[in-house]
């Protein structure tokens, strides 16, 4: 081997545009906030790359030996929920509440794991109305003529730093009020809006009339509330870093007036046909459409997976079908190690390299593209020596310890769990009591609806049971 490698988890830092060595502040924990769904619609597998991406993430610090304390909001409250129970004809909280429910269990099929701390941004109104009072006091807010607050650009002299923005050119006093805008548009944004005949039913009280809150003060009310008035890392789509993050930095600095976040990590967009996925598009797939298809959650995870995080990811039928494929290939290694395995023994030179060669991918910004090359190299050179007869009872078991410890990061090799998700579970017991009913047509309709997913209801005397149809 060749010059000795020194272990750093290296990662991008879109503040810097540069690679920095990860130091957390307070080791073993690592601070974490990661934007989660505006829950008006069931999220579209671009939004899962980032969730998978962040979930690499988390895992991966996990694999290090740090403990992520991670927190991802739920926007309940917005332009685009309130439009949605609107057009729906529905309470905002009833609206929401089943697209929440909906990315709990998606959440699950893709093997996210949980973080700690999911807060909704309707139980968090009281933290977002102080925040606004400590930056009026400090004359970083004002009031327009219609009651709102907004947040005065021009006071924080540090604006624009994240999204590289060209502040010259700027009109001060321009004002936005919309959650979402273009980087040419830079301009005063609100941090509180006024109540007008369209929000209906959703307000909330403040000292300055009725209103709501901003979507990005959202963001640093809770990420603050949780972690702290600075904290290590901050993540989501590169689409978020203007205005989103930008205004995040902003809001939370002047109030504070210390740094908000030391990293700052965006992936790359899930794109189709050179497009980004999103819901305005119309160009999408949500995981239930894929689900639908017969693919599993397993094969999802691994093409959101497989390339690296800073990559532009183009998605399309043909990579779940290779990704089938390819872990087809690993569950059939698995299976020969299995049958061959005893105590694991000492970790031969070969599979420790093998470990090593994962480790330096990962260390290198999370390069999972090149961590799966070193998977499917290792599982090629074990299948030689399975083939030679070269790899001992002890050696196979230390190579399955090996696939496991890996799998602890990548989430798919161990196959997929057999407990059904929670919303399955529920449409079965729909379907339990249709029966019960002699609601035969409703009965059959759920049956379909769970087999869609991948899933086979037996009935028996006391119940059902949830079968997961092979792949
Ligand atoms: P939203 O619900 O629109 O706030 O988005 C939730 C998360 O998904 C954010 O972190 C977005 O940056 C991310 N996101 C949205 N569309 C895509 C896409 N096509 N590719 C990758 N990430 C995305
Ligand atoms: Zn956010």
């Amino acid at each position: 081997m060749g010059k000795r490698y020194i272990m750093a988890f290296k990662i991008f830092n879109t503040l810097s545009r540069q690679q920095e060595v990860f130091t957390p502040t307070r080791p073993p924990t690592v601070g974490m906030y990661t934007c989660g769904p505006t829950v008006y619609n069931y999220a579209h597998i671009g939004n899962f790359r980032a969730y998978v991406f962040e979930d690499l993430l988390r895992r991966y610090l996990g694999y290090l030996g740090y403990q992520p304390r991670q927190v991802m909001n739920l926007t309940d409250v917005d332009d685009k929920t309130i439009r949605g129970a609107q057009a729906a004809g529905l309470p905002l909280d009833e609206y929401t509440r089943k697209f929440k429910d909906a990315f709990f269990a998606d959440l699950q099929t893709l093997n996210i794991a949980r973080a700690e701390f999911y807060p909704a941004a309707t139980e968090h109104i009281p933290e977002m109305i102080a925040l606004i009072e400590t930056l009026l006091d400090k004359g970083f807010a004002y009031h327009s003529a219609d009651h709102s607050i907004y947040f005065e650009i021009n006071r924080f002299p540090a604006y624009g730093r994240l999204a590289h923005l060209d502040m010259a050119g700027l009109k001060p006093g321009a004002r936005i009020a919309q959650d979402e805008y273009q980087k040419e548009n830079a301009a005063d944004f609100a941090l509180w809006k006024a109540w007008t005949p369209e929000d209906g039913e959703v307000f909330w009280d403040s000292p300055w009339g009725r209103g709501r809150p901003g979507w990005h003060l959202e963001c640093s009310a809770m990420s603050m509330k949780y972690l702290g008035a600075g904290f290590d890392l901050h993540t989501g789509g590169m689409d978020n870093i203007f205005p989103h993050h930008e205004d995040e930095i902003a809001q939370s600095e002047a109030a504070t007036g210390v740094p908000f976040v030391t990293y700052w990590m965006h992936c790359a967009h899930l794109v189709v046909d050179g497009r980004k996925m999103s819901k305005s598009l119309g160009n999408f797939y949500t995981l239930r459409d894929l689900l639908e298809r017969g693919y599993s959650g397993r094969e999802i995870r691994y093409v959101l997976a497989s390339a690296h995080y800073r990559q532009t990811l183009n998605f399309n039928l043909a990579s779940l079908d290779a990704a089938r494929a390819a872990l087809r290939r690993a569950d059939e290694f698995r299976e020969r190690l299995a049958a061959q395995a005893a105590a694991p023994g000492k970790t031969p030179a070969w599979l420790e390299e093998a470990r090593m060669s994962f480790r330096r991918a990962m260390d290198d910004d999370l390069n999972t593209s090149m961590a799966l090359a070193a998977l499917f190299d290792l599982i090629h050179e074990g299948n030689r020596r399975l083939d030679a007869g070269e790899l001992p009872a002890p050696e196979a078991a230390a190579t399955l310890t090996i696939l496991d410890d890996i799998d602890r990061v990548f989430g798919f090799l161990a196959p997929a769990p057999e407990t059904a998700p929670e919303d399955l579970v529920q449409m079965a017991e729909e379907r339990r009591r249709a029966r019960a009913a002699r609601n035969w047509a409703e009965a059959d309709r759920l049956r379909d609806m769970i087999a869609a997913r991948g899933w086979t209801i037996q009935d028996a005397a006391d119940g059902f049971k949830l079968k997961r149809n092979a792949p």
